[in-house]
């Protein structure tokens, strides 16, 4: 070794020893609402024992109706669109960079006026890279004094979120959060909550037709909430994902069809499920000109704010993509992958009914929720895979008020559902 290696090896040593003295002295400090999080338990305890399962059974042939994803394909004049869009980009003349952070003009006011009927304006859209991630947005409008509410059973994504923004207390013995108002939304109450006995939220989540109940609240029960709120000057966040999935014509598909609503919710929605964008990725969140926070500020300003700082806007491709999609001949397709989600519903509520159990959801959404008496979610969705081999997913991972129901996903191909349900009727009797 020359005296240059030399010299190079016991610098490198000098430096390992202080990088283990500095590990020593002074790591980052976690943040503390991170550490205040369960486990992410639910899915990765749902693939060990479909794991273990297919260890003791090599052979079985799994179906899964566990999944809130899409399964069927895009449709042609979306699927043009976003290829057109692409090749665009391509050329000189079609290139473009950067867009406004708040979308395309021409498609918030195209959802304005195709989802909205008009009954809000292209400024108050905002189009996003989808409904989740602006729930984890929507977080930063808020102080962590702000009183949360949720369904109980709700979406994962409500709670971790404002755990993660440090407006939560600590994960108790109940196995739920202090300081978080949690709403039981059951068969008992239609799920719907009480909200007599909830006292004073600042921010209400509410998911309809929900996720995972399929419950699809009425006009009367949303008037409730907006009422709620006005009375007690609440912010409703209202997850209007599946609105597409209404059927029947009396239910409101957004929570802007309640009288009052402007001036006290905020609503997000997405492609994700109406037309297969899970993957794609295009969202939006409606904040209205009447929302206003106590110092009479718009909350569409700071909306406005967060929205160009820490987004940058979504694909320029997904955007195209989105406006093909609220085309006639889009807003047909979008009609016809909704119709085969939901016909997959049919077969699996109607089989379950065959079977005798309590069903509730899927007519106008594409989640079953199973009562199974006698069995806890667990028990029951070892049942349903070691009988049927068919994947579940356990109401109790929703939260405490699912406890005993399964949910039964309806995304799936017909062939796969048609299969699931023939063993539903010969293992499940
Ligand atoms: C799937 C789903 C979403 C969609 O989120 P994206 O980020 O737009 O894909 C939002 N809310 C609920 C309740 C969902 O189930």
């Amino acid at each position: 070794m020359n005296r240059e290696n030399k010299n190079n090896v016991k610098i490198i040593n000098k430096n390992k020893i202080n990088l283990k003295l500095n590990n020593i002295v002074k790591m980052v400090k976690r943040n503390k609402n991170m550490a205040k999080l369960q486990a992410g338990y639910l899915f990765p305890e749902i693939n060990k024992r479909k794991k273990e399962f297919l260890q003791r059974n090599p052979d079985a042939k799994i179906i899964s109706l566990g999944i809130g994803d899409t399964t069927e394909p895009l449709t042609p004049h979306i699927t043009k669109a976003l290829s057109d869009a692409a090749a665009r980009l391509g050329t000189d003349e079609g290139y473009s960079g950067y867009g406004d952070e708040q979308g395309l003009t021409e498609l918030r006011e195209k959802i304005a006026s195709k989802i909205y009927n008009s009954k809000v304006s292209g400024e108050e859209v905002f189009v996003s890279d989808g409904a989740k991630p602006d729930i984890g947005r929507l977080q930063l409008l808020f102080g962590d004094d702000a009183a949360i509410a949720l369904q109980d059973p709700a979406y994962p994504v409500y709670i971790d979120s404002s755990v993660m923004l440090g407006k939560t207390g600590n994960y108790n013995n109940k196995n739920q959060f202090d300081n978080i108002i949690y709403m039981p939304c059951t068969p008992e109450n239609d799920f719907f909550p009480d909200l007599e006995k909830i006292g004073k939220a600042d921010i209400i989540f509410f998911c309809s037709p929900n996720n995972p109940t399929g419950a699809a609240a009425t006009k009367e029960q949303l008037q409730q909430l907006v009422d709620y709120a006005k009375k007690n000057s609440s912010i409703i966040i209202f997850d209007a994902a599946y609105s597409e999935y209404i059927n029947d014509e009396n239910l409101p598909k957004t929570i802007f069809e309640i009288e009052g609503a402007k001036e006290v919710a905020i609503e997000v929605n997405s492609f994700s499920k109406p037309i297969g964008f899970t993957g794609v990725r295009l969202g939006w969140t409606v904040v209205p000109n009447e929302l206003k926070f106590d110092d009479g500020s718009l909350v569409r300003e700071d909306w406005n704010r967060i929205m160009t700082t820490i987004f940058n806007g979504a694909s320029n491709i997904s955007q195209k993509g989105a406006l093909a999609a609220l085309d006639d001949k889009g807003l047909q397709e979008m009609r016809e992958t909704v119709s085969y989600y939901l016909e997959n519903a049919k077969i699996i509520r109607t089989a379950l009914q065959e079977l005798g159990y309590d069903t509730y959801g899927g007519d106008n959404s594409p989640y079953i929720w199973t009562r199974i008496k006698g069995m806890k979610s667990w028990e029951a969705f070892d049942n349903m895979l070691n009988k049927a081999n068919i994947v579940t997913t356990p109401g109790i991972g929703f939260g405490q008020s699912g406890e005993g129901f399964l949910r039964f996903s309806s995304f799936g191909h017909r062939k796969d559902i048609e299969e699931a349900v023939k063993r539903l009727k010969l293992h499940l009797k």
